[in-house]
């Protein structure tokens, strides 16, 4: 089972209702919905329904969740007609960009990515 999240994690929130995101896509296990500041032209966050603070945590108690996220991701992928490909990423920690302490998929695409991103 899942840690107690803290009371105010905002995607905890947003998996919840009380909060407003544009959902994309949601199943048992996952949410999908479009990242506030998006940094391409499809820029959508998955989820898991359960609280760990990053991909690592959740890696270590729940390994079929990633699987589910990233089939997800694949699912959004194709509802938002990035043919042309797509980058699914996970920030994990501070020194990474990692700002909101509860796992979340980055898919992004819809315009040419590069690489190394930075
Ligand atoms: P991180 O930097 O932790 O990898 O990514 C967190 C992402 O969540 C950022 O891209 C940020 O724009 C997005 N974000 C933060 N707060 C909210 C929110 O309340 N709603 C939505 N839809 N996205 C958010
Ligand atoms: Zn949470």
């Amino acid at each position: 089972t899942a840690p107690t999240p803290p009371d105010d994690c905002i995607f905890c929130k947003i998996v919840a209702g009380e909060i407003p995101a544009t959902i994309v896509h949601a199943s048992d296990d996952a949410v999908a919905f479009r990242d506030l500041n998006p940094q391409a032209p499809t820029h959508v966050l998955v989820i898991p329904r359960s609280h760990y603070p990053d991909a690592a945590s959740l890696a270590a108690h729940e390994p079929g969740a990633l699987a589910d996220l990233f089939a997800t991701a694949s699912q959004v992928a194709d509802q938002e007609g990035l043919e042309g490909g797509y980058r699914a990423v996970f920030n994990t920690g501070a020194a990474a960009q990692q700002t909101v302490f509860h796992a979340h998929l980055h898919v992004l695409g819809g315009r040419e990515l590069t690489w190394p991103p930075g």
